[in-house]
C-alpha cells in the first residue's frame, strides 16, 4: 500500500511524506526510529512528530505517481478537509 505522512510542523518546505509497504505497522515504526527513509530520519533528529493520515491500496507505481504529482497538501486530509478523501477517488 501507499500511505501519506502529515507532519505536524513544516519542515523546511516539506509538510508530508508519500511511502510504500507492504506491512504499514512495521514501516511507520521504522520511521519513528528515524529508518527507512532520509527525510523521516531528518524530521525525527528535528523533533518534528507526524502521523500517517491515509493509505490508498496501491504499488510502487503509485507511489511513484503521486510523489510526481507533488499535490500532497490536496491528499491530505488535515490539510485539506473532506475535499482530499474525494480528490483519492480519482486517482484509483
Ligand atoms: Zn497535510
Amino acid at each position: 500500500m501507499v500511505y501519506l505522512i502529515h507532519f505536524n510542523e513544516a519542515f523546511k518546505h516539506a509538510r508530508h511524506y508519500i511511502g510504500f509497504t507492504d506491512d504499514l505497522d512495521a514501516r511507520l515504526e521504522d520511521h519513528r526510529n528515524g529508518h527507512g527513509a532520509r527525510l523521516m530520519a531528518v524530521i525525527r533528529a528535528a523533533g518534528v512528530t507526524w502521523r500517517c493520515v491515509r493509505t490508498w491500496p496501491g504499488d510502487r507505481k503509485l507511489e511513484r505517481k503521486l510523489k510526481n504529482r507533488k499535490h500532497a497538501p490536496a491528499l491530505c486530509p488535515v490539510c485539506a478537509g473532506a475535499k482530499a478523501l474525494n480528490r483519492a477517488k480519482e486517482i484509483n
